[in-house]
């Protein structure tokens, strides 16, 4: 999985040898992650997800994507990585303890600009390279350590993840057209965290925490941060889908 591969990094866009990035990084928990990649089709075309099991190929060593240059994987690291770090431990902590589906949070001591640059470092890794074309703003805001704006026609949000399958959804427009509640978005969830990117979206989302705000904070200057979060499932590869496993099994149910 650490083979280099060539191609253009999707940070600061450079032609070269493109080094594994891992999603989130190795030090939150994603060390030895054993994977399956199926597609979207394949799951969603099962009768019932949760009975029958599709083939995909199995990865270990943690999830991850060849996306950036070494430069760039190194700046990362160095910039963003443990302020991630701190709070994914944090994270982990409290959902360990939390016996409600609502979790009051409260971290001492973070980087709440540089948590949010890594997060969405991590949405860039997981799209291709047309995604820093089509949104300059983003890379912009992640590769400037001391930068506190970022358009504000994106707009992140974060969810503990505790059930479910891990979820790493690209670019997506998702919803129905006929309710007029088209989405567009990406998500991943990897516990602790889940985290929803919007783009150009100003509905609420209900249960979802906004953190776009992070931006905001200076650098490099900690603070302590309290908030609520909520406990979500992930069971689908479906972006904004918080169904418990129950709640799917009735609407496939009602479905046939
Ligand atoms: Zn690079």
């Amino acid at each position: 999985m650490s083979k280099k591969v060539e191609g253009q990094c999707r940070l600061c866009l450079q032609h070269g040898s493109l080094t594994y990035e891992h999603v989130p990084p190795r030090s939150s928990f994603n060390k030895t992650t054993r994977f399956q990649s199926v597609s979207f089709m394949d799951i969603m075309g099962l009768k019932d997800p949760f009975e029958e099991k599709i083939k995909g190929k199995i990865y270990q060593g943690g999830v991850g994507y060849h996306s950036y240059c070494l430069n760039c994987n190194n700046f990362l690291g160095l910039e963003y990585v443990n302020a991630y770090k701190q709070w994914s431990h944090a994270g982990a902590y409290a959902i360990s303890q939390a016996e409600f589906d609502s979790c009051s949070f409260e971290v001492p001591n973070i980087l709440p600009n540089e948590i949010l640059k890594h997060v969405i470092s991590m949405f860039i890794a997981i799209n291709d390279i047309n995604y820093g074309k089509a949104h300059p703003e983003l890379l912009e805001f992640v590769k400037n350590p001391d930068s506190t704006e970022l358009d504000s026609k994106y707009r992140i949000f974060t969810y503990f993840k505790k059930k479910g399958q891990i979820r790493y959804i690209p670019f997506m427009v998702t919803g129905t057209l006929s309710a007029g509640s088209v989405v567009a978005c990406s998500e991943i969830a990897f516990t602790p965290y889940g985290f929803v990117i919007t783009y150009d979206d100003k509905k609420p989302k209900p249960g979802l925490v906004e953190i776009t705000r992070f931006k905001e904070h200076a650098p490099k200057i900690p603070v302590d941060i309290k908030m609520n979060i909520n406990v979500f499932e992930t069971h689908l590869p479906i972006p904004l889908d918080y169904r418990t496993k129950a709640a799917i099994q009735e609407g496939m149910k009602n479905n046939r």
